[in-house]
């Protein structure tokens, strides 16, 4: 059997698959493996391990914020083959890990069945045992403390029908608003910066613009490693164009740094005052673009605005002489990539977690977006601010549906006394039924139950155990709550601290909406039955719901029915995405919203006439998520991180993600292939730190900081400048986050995950 719509050339029967093709599947072509680190050998039994497929069907691959396109081979019942979906935004390009997405489906230790912890140890237990305990733990908490002692921790990696459900619940049904999640681990601070400037929420522009950019300066990522089809784009674009430059500003060399044509290693927790640097000299040169200025864009000093005179003014602090000796780069080099910057037909930055995770996240994302204002970079093709998402549904699933401790759906506000009625309306429930008060974002979340006053939580699709900084103090907060765990695959860090562990449905065992980095829902549709007694986490949800008396409320069962009560509620927003039908996701490639009727074709640029449906006649450009219709551009004072270097503490550890594996290697972590090619995390130290601290290649090493410590194998590299080093998250066994500060941005309340001052030093065996 083939499927109707899916592209003719995708073939039955991949024996007769080219090396390039399987090179491309695999990423190599497109940049995206590093042949070195995966190897040949691996490519050679990956292409080995493909099938005859009898059907193919479209699907979404289940890791990054990427969001690729790719079509799944089934036969007989199993997953046996996935390619790229050449009619997708991805352009038929995925990376290493999308090409085991077959492997997901077999891959060892899934939970079949629910597990109740009895005298220390978790038990198989009935689902109706299981869930007759869950409610009543939250119905004994919210009786006796209050809707505020009970809380739900979410996931960007569950359906966006999910995290709807489960966010109409808490805030409508139970009345807490202590409903937050893992995107504010990696997020949050895009999504305040984007809200400050423009009054809305999600990135302007789109994927494509990397097929007419001719500058990126790509600022704290590295797209080569965690979003390889998009930096592939831009290399693709550089072979056609060779003048275009390549900026990435990274404290680090990365594979990104690599294939870049200018790289300013700037010192950990310092690039604000590049960005201000760059400003600076936009300025002082006259590369400003007045009439974008004069009519799109206001000034503000965070309280209050301000003009142009006193944005160039607040500006003198951070001319390129003065900042370039704590940054660590040269005032030239400033000059240089601030002309490039402004000068270029169309600049194009893209940033993610080296941005996002610090304590001037949302002040960063400021800058950059006022970068692109103050330039009238914006709204041309190649011409736009764009913050890479790292989560398959961290932007669709939980920032659109306002499944975050501050927020309601579509860019409303719990503490906006309007938003509330309206919401309270669009879900039928009387007014006053929203709490007034603010729920408790992560950190504060995990933080209360360390106090005791939060009791009871949910936690689904996530792995907070491993991915929160100061592991050790949170890991401890987890067993002080009634924690119930709904996941995929057993034993991770934090079901050991969990009372009852619920096993959920996979990727294609369930169906739903994702919606990736730039505004696009795609659908990922159901193919096969998920294993032994696991559920989709609508239907635990659902179950929750009846159990707590709140049937009435949660009337949408099915994710079909979840979408379409979702869409009509976009409906009453600027984020309408009511054209947007799973009829048609089941059709198209994805469709970016705004889309407010069936026949529109989706937004490529927001807030640009001729794609935008909000934006009015004869406006060309239009903020119209702020009340006066311009965008905001701040003056942001750069303020040193908490983490100091010292004498105790004289390095810098950061922390990131590698190819081969995703966050915390839950999934990723059991398809062999993937693990052989990323092998145990290790700690990287550059030779020279390493020559003073006598450590050598292999070497057992601890990395110390006031919040804890974590001991590993050294591996000696000049991808860690001096002075800093770095080991990424994905292996348990190396559990960095045990060392990373407990710092976060005052407006996102993001975590400081990329800086923190630790020592390092040899131990023993
Ligand atoms: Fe695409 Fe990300 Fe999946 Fe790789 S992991 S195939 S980049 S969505």
């Amino acid at each position: 059997m083939r499927e109707e719509g899916i592209d003719p050339q995708n073939r039955s029967d991949t024996s007769d698959i080219t090396r390039r093709e399987a090179l491309v599947t695999l990423g190599v072509l497109g940049g995206a493996v590093a042949a070195g680190a995966t190897g040949w050998g691996l490519l050679e039994g990956m292409v080995a391990l493909r099938q005859p497929v009898e059907s193919w069907h479209k699907s979404v691959c289940r890791f990054c914020g990427t969001g690729c396109g790719v079509l799944v081979g089934m036969k007989d019942g199993s997953v046996v083959d996935v390619r790229g979906d050449e009619l997708a935004h991805n352009k038929g390009v995925i990376c290493v890990k999308g090409s085991m997405l077959p492997q997901l489906t077999r891959i060892p230790g899934r939970l079949t069945s629910p597990k109740i912890r009895k005298n220390g140890t978790l038990v198989d237990a009935s689902w109706d045992e299981a869930m007759a305990l869950v409610a009543s733990q939250f119905s004994d908490a919210i009786r006796y403390y209050g809707p505020d002692s009970v809380a739900f921790y979410g996931s960007g990696q569950l359906f966006t029908e999910e995290s709807y459900t489960a966010n109409k619940l808490f805030k409508a049904g139970i009345r807490t608003n202590n409903v937050d999640g893992n995107p504010r681990l990696c997020m949050a601070s895009a999504a305040s910066g984007y809200v400050q400037t423009y009054g809305k929420d999600e990135p302007p522009g789109s994927y494509e613009d990397a097929d007419y950019a001719d500058c990126f300066f790509i600022f704290g990522a590295n797209p080569y490693e965690c979003h390889p089809p998009i930096f592939e784009r831009i290399r693709q674009r550089k072979r056609l164009h060779p003048d275009t430059v390549i900026i990435c500003v990274d404290p680090r060399r990365t594979m990104t740094t690599l294939h870049s044509d200018i790289h300013l290693a700037v010192v950990p927790g310092t690039d604000l005052l590049l960005l201000n640097a760059m400003a600076s000299v936009i300025c002082e040169e006259g590369l400003e673009n007045q009439e974008f200025i004069q009519k799109h864009v206001r000034f503000s000093d965070g309280n209050k605005d301000c003009d142009i005179t006193r944005f160039r003014e607040f500006l003198k602090a951070y001319a390129p002489e003065k900042v370039e000796r704590e940054l660590g780069v040269s005032a030239q080099d400033i000059r240089r990539v601030a002309f490039l910057f402004a000068r270029s037909k169309a600049t194009m930055s893209l940033w993610t977690m080296g941005v996002n995770q610090r304590t001037q996240g949302t002040f960063l994302n400021n800058m950059l977006n006022g970068l692109h204002l103050i330039t009238g970079q914006f709204g041309r093709p190649g011409a736009t601010p764009f913050s890479l998402t790292g989560q398959p549904n961290a932007c669709g699933g939980v920032r659109d549906t306002g499944a975050l401790a501050h927020a309601l759906p579509n860019g409303r506000l719990v503490a906006n006394p309007g938003h509330r009625a309206e919401m309270e309306k669009l879900w039928k429930v009387p007014e006053g039924t929203i709490s007034p008060r603010l729920g408790l974002d992560a950190l504060a979340l995990f933080r209360a139950m360390e106090q005791g006053s939060v009791k009871v939580a949910l936690i689904m699709c996530t792995n907070p155990g491993t991915t929160l900084p100061s592991a050790s103090r949170y890991q401890a907060a987890m067993e002080k709550c009634f924690t119930i765990v709904v996941d995929t695959v057993e034993d991770s860090e934090t079901q050991r601290h969990a009372q009852v562990v619920l096993p959920a449905a996979l990727w294609v065992e369930k169906e739903g909406v994702t919606g990736q980095g730039e505004r696009r829902y795609q659908l990922t549709e159901r193919l096969l039955t998920p294993p032994a007694q696991a559920r989709s986490d609508l239907q635990i949800l659902v179950d929750l719901a009846d159990r707590l008396g709140h049937g009435d409320l949660i009337t949408a069962r099915s994710p079909e029915a979840v979408w379409d009560e979702w869409r009509n509620v976009s409906a009453n927003s600027l984020y309408n995405f009511q054209g947007i039908t799973y009829a048609r996701l089941k059709k198209e490639r994805g469709l970016q919203w705004p889309c407010p009727n069936p026949e529109h074709p989706g937004t490529t640029r927001r807030y640009v006439e001729s794609d935008d449906p909000f934006v009015q006649k004869g406006a060309g450009i239009e903020f119209y998520g702020n009340h006066d219709k311009k965008a905001v551009v701040y003056l942001r004072p750069y303020i040193p991180s908490p983490e100091r270097t010292s004498t105790d503490y004289p390095m810098y550890l950061t922390t990131g993600r590698i190819l081969e594996q995703f966050h915390t290697g839950t999934l990723t972590g059991r398809i062999q292939e993937l693990q052989d090619a990323a092998g145990p995390a290790k700690i990287q130290i550059n030779p020279q730190d390493a020559f003073v601290l006598r450590i050598q290649d292999g070497d057992p090493v601890e990395v110390k900081s006031k919040y804890g410590s974590v001991r590993g194998e050294a591996v000696l590299t000049e991808m860690s400048r001096p002075g800093v080093v770095f080991a990424s998250f994905y292996d348990a066994r190396l559990l960095i986050n045990f060392a990373v500060a407990d710092n976060y941005d005052p407006a996102s309340k993001e975590p400081e995950f990329k800086v923190t001052a630790v020592s390092v030093r040899k131990v023993a065996t």
